[in-house]
């Protein structure tokens, strides 16, 4: 319903119309009304005028039977005739016989038809004997009188009344057909398609223009009801929808928070993994790599002098004397001790490639990739030198007035060294022999 946009909504205009449907209902039901109406009206028509035409018989029997008693008494054949002719011209009689007795002799029949006789018998008739009084108190009988309707007449009056009947009826149905069909119209079907057209164009953004029949607000029916129903549904359907709004406004507004959140979390924690790796890596004391890197990185070092035919060198460089230091100036001291030369160190192996590493207590290695034994020994010189300058008070040490280093150095052999620590070995035997020739030197 609010997928189209207004004005997009093509609905199929219905096959139907319940207007229409109704008033083919009332047609049938007047159809069979008015078959049934005329049928029970036929009926009495046909009983209403048998019994006219009944009273109009015995009128004219009244009329004429004094007459023609009077006509057979005295035997006048004219005025016989001529009675018995007006009475066969009278429009309700068919056919009038009159039989004059006679005495000792078969009666003569006399009779008078309208119209060319029927068999039908449905017209009614009247028979009685003529009787005519001579003088007071004397009466005799002087022949029968039967008179008999026009059928024909009477089928003619019952065709007409049928008509009459059949054209009332149409007409009568007809009109309520028309009444219903515009009484329904109005009251139902406008309305119908006005609620059809507002839901059609209905969509998220009107929701609020309500529903307006234009009835009096006096009616109060089913369809005030619908229309009651559906700006309820509108109202309770636009507070949903705003608050649905409101929740994916927060929703969204939490989610953003949420991945803010999880952002400076995400930093922090990135930060302080590169921090834990740098610990990982360095040592503590001063700030050289420690041990576990100086072993990460002489695998790579040694494999690549292996494939580049690279010369690459190591110095093991030991601090000599250095118990009886901490025992002469303490622990701390010790300390800071370590860390000068250890300043010194990283001065001194500065190029790029070049790595020192503090690999023990006062014991440190230097990585020297890209260097032979000769160019690593003048760089130890320079160091020993470096640290000479530094002058390092060390009272107890028998070697100098200062603090002194003895170091090992090895050149990388691809021909007897198939493993980095046969290297390393080499420089520690070196730094074995500095120590033993008198420490403060270099041994290759
Ligand atoms: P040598 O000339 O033969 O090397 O004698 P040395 O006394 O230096 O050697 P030794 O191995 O006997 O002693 C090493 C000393 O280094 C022992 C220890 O007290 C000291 N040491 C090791 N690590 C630290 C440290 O982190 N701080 C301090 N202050 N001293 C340390
Ligand atoms: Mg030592
Ligand atoms: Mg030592």
């Amino acid at each position: 319903m609010f997928g189209l946009p207004h004005g997009e909504v093509t609905r199929p205009r219905p096959a139907g119309s319940l207007g229409r449907r109704l008033v083919l209902a009332t047609l049938v039901f007047c159809l069979v009304f008015t078959l049934i109406t005329v049928a029970v009206r036929t009926w009495s028509a046909w009983h209403a005028n048998l019994a006219a035409m009944t009273s109009e018989l015995t009128l004219i029997d009244q009329v004429f039977q004094r007459t023609l008693a009077k006509a057979l008494w005295e035997v006048d054949r004219e005025s016989l005739q001529t009675q018995l002719d007006s009475v066969a011209q009278a429009a309700p009689v068919g056919r009038v016989e009159l039989r004059i007795r006679r005495a000792g002799r078969p009666p003569e029949i006399l009779e008078k038809q309208h119209r060319a006789r029927s068999d039908s018998a449905l017209a009614p008739a009247l028979q009685h004997l003529l009787i005519y009084e001579p003088y007071p108190g004397a009466s005799e009988t002087v022949g029968e009188l039967t008179l008999e309707g026009d059928e024909q007449l009477l089928w003619q009056r019952l065709q007409r009344e049928v008509a009459s009947i059949v054209v009332t009826q149409v007409i009568q149905s007809l009109l309520l057909a028309g009444l219903i069909m515009w009484m329904f119209n109005r009251s139902v079907t406008v309305h119908v398609q006005h609620i059809a057209r507002h839901l059609g164009q209905l969509s998220p953004a009107n929701l609020k223009q309500t529903l307006h029949l234009g009835r009096s607000a006096a009616r109060q029916d089913e369809l005030s009801l619908l229309e009651a129903g559906v700006n309820d549904l509108q109202d309770k359907l636009s507070t949903f929808l705003e608050r649905q709004r409101q929740d994916e406004q927060d929703l969204a507004a939490h989610r953003d928070h949420l991945a803010e959140l999880v952002e400076a979390r995400t930093a922090e924690l990135r930060a302080a993994n590169t921090r834990l790796e740098e610990l990982s890596r360095s040592d503590p004391l001063t700030g050289l790599a420690n041990r576990r890197h100086f072993d990460e990185l002489k695998d790579i070092e040694f494999r690549r002098a292996l494939r580049q035919g690279q010369p690459l060198s190591v110095l093991m460089c030991d601090l000599d004397c250095f118990k009886p230091y901490n025992d002469t100036y303490g622990h701390a001291l010790g300390d800071q001790c370590l860390q000068a030369v250890a300043k010194t160190l990283s001065r001194v192996f500065a190029r790029a490639g070049e790595l020192v590493a503090r690999i023990g207590g006062e014991e440190f290695a230097v990585l020297l990739p890209g260097a032979n034994s000769a160019q690593a020994c003048t760089a130890a010189e320079r160091l020993r030198q470096e640290l000479a300058e530094l002058a390092i008070e060390h009272s107890s040490s028998p070697v100098a007035a200062h603090v002194t280093l003895s170091i090992g150095v090895a050149q990388f052999e691809p021909e007897t060294m198939d493993h980095f620590d046969v290297l390393m070995l080499r420089a520690d035997q070196a730094l074995y022999r500095a120590k033993r020739q008198g420490r403060d030197r270099i041994a290759v």
